[in-house]
């Protein structure tokens, strides 16, 4: 279909203006509202220098400023970047200037981080808001702390450093709705990614991907005719698969999204209870931190018919378990950054899979093809190699970087650097990454084998396993273990384990126990980042 992103929220408004768009703390507000606010903040930053193709950061977490900001800045004709409010100094460093940012749109509690790298960074204007903002008028006198703490913390750093209110810029009545001057094809989003496994690349995707990936979500739910009525905002906005899958998608059904700023399991579960969803899309270890909650299985799960996981393998044992307690599967699906980012799904409808991320969604052509070679001539069924992908939601390209655009976009098809394998009847199921491969004495391991055998270990919470570089070996195996509360677990026992199920090559040589273990805010575990640390410590 030839819209736009914002279409989304244009038509919602039109046809149902008055349904619940928004539901905050005890602020709500109708798809009427949400658009003219959105409008509202679209002129504030044309009227202040913002142009068709402009990079805006956006970096806010889960708030309604953060839908109204989005599609603000898709109006106004602008591409909008996701920050990751807990991103580090030198992602900051590196990303703002690279996509040549020149406004930011940020919470008020961030904003002392970006004002200490002002000069660095090349932006011109700040847009500041804050917790209250959201609620409109700041009635109780913890809102009036707040706006209070927060004046004070808006302090202009250096000359020529522009900063303005969000607040100010939704006063006013004059809106701007352009919808003439955009191009299907026009850049909606630069969204970073690769930060797990290497330098971040910004992902070109245009409105036309966007849409596409809506439809695509669209068209399975309604063949099983669910009807979304309420959507958790849990996963952040600021990743694609929260962006696609919470808030472009819901919204353009219309039904009521209740964004939570940050990820409190509790709260989580209260909010099912207050809310009762019937779709929630999550990641595993978001999954898994509501099953580790006392409450768990007394919370009201009966509005629930699908969860949703992916961005990460989820491992088979927590699938069966949350089955047992709530009554709804957890759906099994698979997608990337460079894909806006669905592209598989276990048929909600029919014959579903475990362990497999399940059919290529509507439209989307995936094969998998030799891991050296290239194709893009399939193999058989049953071989393992690197999947490609190839459908209206892969993105243009990444920004400024030909050589690696090049690499990963090759005839057509996007290159994943992920091994799948495809079974007889088309499922797909995901092997591995294939920068995650551990070479150990001459053989190929998969990581994701071991943590499958160390989750299914009773006194197991958490378990990833890691290549570390060794001297005559390529790398050895090591295993970083989280206990369940109270439980007590020596490395031998883990070892014993091991060796009863894995081959004897796949066997960890080292084990360590830990308290929690890295994970991007989207609850990928950072191997990389257990890597480094182990090759630090060996100098
Ligand atoms: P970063 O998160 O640091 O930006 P990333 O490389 O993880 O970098 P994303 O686009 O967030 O980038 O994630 C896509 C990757 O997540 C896929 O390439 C795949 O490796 C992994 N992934 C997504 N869904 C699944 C799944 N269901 N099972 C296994 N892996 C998955």
């Amino acid at each position: 279909e030839n819209i736009s992103a914002f279409a989304f929220l244009d038509r919602t408004a039109e046809e149902k203006p008055d349904n619940i768009a928004l539901i905050f703390k005890n602020v709500r507000l109708n798809y009427a509202e949400l658009r003219r606010r959105a409008e509202v903040l679209a002129h504030s930053l044309r009227a202040r220098g913002v142009r068709r193709g402009d990079r805006v950061a956006i970096m806010l977490p889960n708030l309604p400023q953060t839908i109204v900001a989005y599609f603000a800045v898709l109006k106004a004709g602008a591409v909008a970047m996701m920050v990751n409010p807990l991103s580090m100094e030198h992602e900051l460093r590196h990303q703002i200037p690279d996509a040549q940012c020149k406004t930011i749109i940020v919470l008020d509690l961030l904003w002392p981080k970006i004002a200490a790298l002002w000069e660095q960074l090349g932006l011109e204007t700040a847009v500041v808001t804050s917790i209250p903002d959201a609620l409109g008028f700041p009635l109780n006198w913890l809102a009036r702390f707040k706006l209070w703490r927060e004046k004070r913390s808006v302090t202009v750093p250096y000359d020529g450093v522009r900063v303005l209110r969000y607040k100010d810029l939704l006063r006013g009545n004059e809106r701007y709705s352009e919808k003439s001057i955009l191009p299907h094809s026009d850049l909606a989003l630069l969204q970073y990614t690769g930060g797990t496994t290497g330098v971040s690349k910004g992902c070109m995707i245009s409105h036309a991907n966007l849409v596409a990936n809506v439809t695509q979500i669209r068209a399975i739910l309604h063949a099983v005719g669910v009807k979304p009525e309420v959507f958790l905002g849990i996963l952040p906005y600021f990743h694609v698969y929260g962006l696609t899958v919470c808030l472009n998608f819901p919204i353009s059904v219309g039904a009521t999204l209740a964004p939570l700023a940050r990820f409190d399991p509790k709260e989580v579960l209260g909010e099912v209870n207050r809310l009762k969803p019937t779709i929630f899309p999550g990641a595993p270890s978001l999954y898994l931190a509501l099953m580790q909650q006392k409450d768990f299985a007394r919370t009201d799960w009966s509005s629930l018919r699908y969860c949703v996981s992916g961005s990460a393998p989820m491992p088979v044992e927590l699938l069966r378990r949350f089955k047992e307690i709530t009554g709804a599967e957890i759906v099994e699906g698979y997608g990337l950054t460079e894909a806006s980012p669905v592209t598989h799904l276990n048929p909600l409808g029919g014959r579903r899979k475990e362990g497999s991320i399940g059919l290529p969604f509507p439209d989307t052509e995936a094969r998998v093809v030799d891991m050296v070679g290239g194709g893009p001539e399939p193999l058989l069924p049953g071989k393992e190699g690197e999947l490609i992908l190839r459908g209206p939601q892969v993105m243009k390209g990444y920004w400024n970087r030909a050589d690696e655009t090049a690499s990963t976009l090759r005839n057509g098809w996007l290159y994943t650097g992920d091994i799948a394998v495809m079974d007889e009847e088309g499922y797909f199921f995901i092997v591995d990454r294939k920068k995650d491969m551990i070479l150990t004495g001459g053989y190929n391991v998969y990581p994701r084998e071991i943590d499958e055998v160390l989750y299914e270990h009773p006194k197991i919470k958490e378990a990833v396993a890691v290549g570390i570089p060794h001297r005559t070996r390529g790398e050895v195996i090591k295993a970083f273990v989280v206990l369940k509360e109270g439980e007590e677990l020596a490395r031998h026992e883990v070892l014993a384990w091991c060796r009863q199920k894995l081959a004897a090559y796949k066997v960890p040589r080292e084990v360590e126990f830990r308290a929690e273990l890295p994970k991007t805010l989207v609850g990928k575990v950072l191997r990389r980042a257990l890597r480094e640390e182990e090759m630090k410590k060996e100098g």
